[in-house]
């Protein structure tokens, strides 16, 4: 982050960079290809000796505006910005590992980033998956082989915290990527450099564009990681830049310009505008998810309520000495003689969707939907409950909300 507060910074930091007509947002750039006078320029730019645009799946003025924007979010050294989030995390995976490598990932997560990993274990990389609530799970774990260490800060849907901060010591002796899904908290609740992450990832689609207009992604080096020493860097990159730089060089590289899951100059500037309101909105849904959780547990036909904000929940004492708020995902699960697609049914202002970080309150049933996929026992694993729900909380009147809630406990009789 620069001296400025984050909000400051969200709203001007366009501005600061001296965009075209003294615009208040970076302009959206249209053009696939950048054309120059001088042939010389054109190849000085290929061979990074200069800066300038050549290729728009590679970089972009609009994409990199919104880059410099989640720079100064998460503080760190550079980003590259993807078409979404699993664009993003697909391609870390692509430009640091090989054949033989070895992942140790947080069970807790997301569904398509585990669908992802079980890919990735077909083309020759394994994966163990650990409780990434404790430490001693990891160190475990970790072998000879293993390459990178993947976590999210609060898992979804069962809002787990992960042992950030010990993980990341270990992860920074052993000279291991650490890798950090920051969606659920956003770089204005956690910046996960905090915690010695080599990258923070988040999906831009969720609370940094935050109103379910626009998909996106980003990977941004936090600055901490040595990688003189990195067994992964490409030779060819290693001459003409600076050792900082090799992640993020081979990341837009290998990761963005050859893997091509690139973001488009529409979708980043949507993006951009949302995330000015990012620390309002994250205020006021934390406020209300805060409201509802402690609502929640007091209901009879409630057994279960997953928030970090809540006394009960086994990393609270964590979440509220890592993340400024604890963010406004939470699930719950209703006693078993109920039908979770029935109560669903018959929430009024709550949407049913699968998304989350949106301005509106959304809610799904997750057994059936989106971890239909990996199956009971796998769910059970993961702590999934048959009839969890999932609610990520908006920016309503609370009154609204715990009323909608109200009416559909009622009717369950
Ligand atoms: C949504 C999400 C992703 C994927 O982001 P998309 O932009 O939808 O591709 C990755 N990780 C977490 C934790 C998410 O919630």
């Amino acid at each position: 982050m620069t001296a400025k507060g984050f909000t400051t910074t969200a709203l001007h930091l366009d501005r600061w960079a001296k965009p075209e007509h003294g615009a208040m947002h970076k302009p959206i750039h249209t053009s696939i290809a950048f054309g120059y006078e001088n042939a010389e320029d054109l190849a000085a730019i290929f061979q990074g000796r200069q800066k300038g645009f050549a290729y728009s799946r590679q970089a972009n003025p609009t994409v990199q505006a919104l880059e410099n924007r989640v720079t100064a979010f998460e503080n760190g050294i550079g980003s590259v910005c993807f078409a979404t989030g699993m664009a993003a995390l697909g391609a870390i995976f692509f430009a640091f590992l090989k054949r033989d490598d070895h992942i140790v990932s947080s069970e807790f997560l997301f569904g398509n980033t585990a669908s992802m990993l079980s890919t990735l274990e077909q083309i020759g990389v394994s994966v163990t998956f650990v409780d990434a609530t404790n430490v001693e799970k990891v160190r475990e774990a970790i072998t000879p082989k293993t390459r990178l260490v993947l976590v999210e800060t609060i898992a979804n849907p069962a809002t787990q915290v992960a042992d950030l901060e010990r993980i990341g010591d270990l992860c920074h002796q052993r000279n291991l990527l650490y890798v950090v899904d920051n969606t659920v908290t956003s770089p204005y609740l956690y910046q996960p450099k905090l915690a010695k992450a080599t990258f923070s990832v988040n999906s831009l689609s969720k609370y940094i564009g935050g109103h379910g207009a626009a998909l996106g992604g980003s990977v941004t080096d936090c600055g901490v990681h040595d990688w003189s020493n990195d067994p992964g860097i490409f030779e060819g990159y290693k001459a003409s830049t600076a050792v900082e730089q090799w992640g993020l060089v081979q990341l837009r590289r290998k990761g963005l310009r050859d893997f091509g899951g690139t973001l488009s100059p529409e979708a980043a500037n949507t993006l951009s505008l949302g995330s000015e309101t990012m620390a309002l909105r994250l205020e006021r849904s934390s406020d209300n998810a805060q409201k509802l959780s402690e609502f929640l547990a007091s209901q009879k036909a409630v057994v279960e309520v997953n928030y970090p904000g809540l006394s009960t929940h086994p990393q609270h004492a964590l979440a509220k000495r890592l993340f400024k708020r604890p963010s406004a995902l939470l699930s719950f699960a209703l006693d078993d003689k109920y039908d979770p697609i029935a109560f669903m049914s018959s929430l009024k202002v709550v949407v049913n969707s699968t998304n989350l970080g949106d301005t509106r309150t959304l809610g799904i049933a997750v057994a059936p939907t989106i971890f239909f996929e990996l199956g009971r026992e796998r769910r059970a694993a993961m702590g999934i409950r048959e009839g969890l729900i999932r609610i990520s909380v908006g920016i309503e009147d609370i009154e609204d909300l715990l009323a909608d809630f109200a009416q559909a406990l009622q009717n369950l009789g």
